[in-house]
């Protein structure tokens, strides 16, 4: 923005470097370069049915594979976002996910919009493309957004009837961390509801802490049903969780007592 103000000349990088610290554009780099050297790679965690245990779906979570060794998301996402490089990242990301599906290595895909993505203009127009140049069934295809993305309702509604209409699914992730109503929600052809981690990981404890985030959970399933919206929760750990969940009427469950995040060789290479 002060680049841009002082005019002239402003690249990128001139802009960025105003806005970042010498470390987190050491890091924009090695981003940039990551995109163009294929560095980036999609592992998959299986979302299973939690009456049949059988997988339903997978998510596409990113990593970056650096030399050095392998990079989490948390690490990177938040200034991949910041800088806008998660603006070509999110493509790269979604041709990916496409692909995999259009080549039956996968049934259905979930795919993670960051709110920069969801607030571009052509959006829309980018995911049909990627629909288009993959061949993949649209309905095989779930979109993860975040309250974050529905801040601005008339327009958030709108870039989800577009998305809707293209045939995709689409799924509100870490529900219960901030501040949408479920009333706010009832417009919006969101179909699926991922409830947090944070409620996952003590519902199955006898501690008051532990009811406290049983009756929530239990209240968020009711609701979403009410609203004809199916639920998944996030971080399923333990057997217990699994079956304290699945007797809630929770539809779908992930976690690593299912099955941690995999790249997808590993698991073509482990299926016969
Ligand atoms: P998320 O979308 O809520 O994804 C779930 C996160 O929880 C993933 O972390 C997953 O590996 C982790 N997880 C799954 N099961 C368990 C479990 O049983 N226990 C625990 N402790 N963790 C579990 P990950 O892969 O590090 O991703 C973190 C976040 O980064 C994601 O949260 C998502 O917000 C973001 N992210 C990941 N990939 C992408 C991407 O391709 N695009 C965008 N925009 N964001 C992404
Ligand atoms: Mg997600
Ligand atoms: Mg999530
Ligand atoms: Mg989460």
């Amino acid at each position: 923005y002060r680049a841009k103000r002082a005019g002239g000349g402003h690249t990128f990088f001139n802009v960025l470097r105003d806005q970042h610290t010498s470390a987190e554009m050491e890091m924009l780099t090695g981003l940039h370069h990551a995109l163009e050297r294929g560095e980036f790679q999609l592992y998959y965690q299986p979302i299973v049915d939690a009456r049949s245990r059988t997988t339903a779906a997978h998510e596409a979570l990113i990593r970056w594979l650096r030399p050095d060794g392998l990079v989490n998301p948390m690490a990177f996402i938040p200034l991949a976002e910041a800088s806008g490089l998660i603006l070509p990242l999110g493509r790269w990301v979604l041709r990916e996910a496409c692909t995999a599906v259009a080549r039956r290595h996968l049934k259905r895909v979930s795919v993670n919009v960051s709110p920069l993505e969801f607030g571009q203009p052509d959006f829309a127009a980018h995911v049909e493309q990627i629909i288009q140049e993959t061949g993949v069934e649209p309905r095989r295809v779930l979109l993860e957004v975040t309250e974050n993305s529905l801040l601005d309702p008339v327009r958030s509604s709108e870039v989800l009837q577009a998305l809707s209409g293209l045939g995709l699914r689409l799924a509100l992730d870490d529900f219960g961390t901030g501040y949408s109503s479920l009333s706010a929600l009832a417009g919006l052809p969101v179909e699926i509801l991922k409830i947090d981690r944070s409620f996952t990981r003590q519902v199955h404890e006898q501690s008051r802490e532990g009811q406290r985030a049983k009756e929530l959970v239990r209240a968020m399933i009711a609701l979403a049903h009410a609203f004809g919206l199916t639920t998944v929760a996030e971080g399923v750990e333990t057997a217990e969780q699994a079956e304290v969940l699945e007797a809630l009427g929770c539809t779908y469950l992930q976690g690593y007592w299912f099955g941690r995040p995999t790249p997808l060789r590993a698991r073509d290479a482990a299926a016969p």
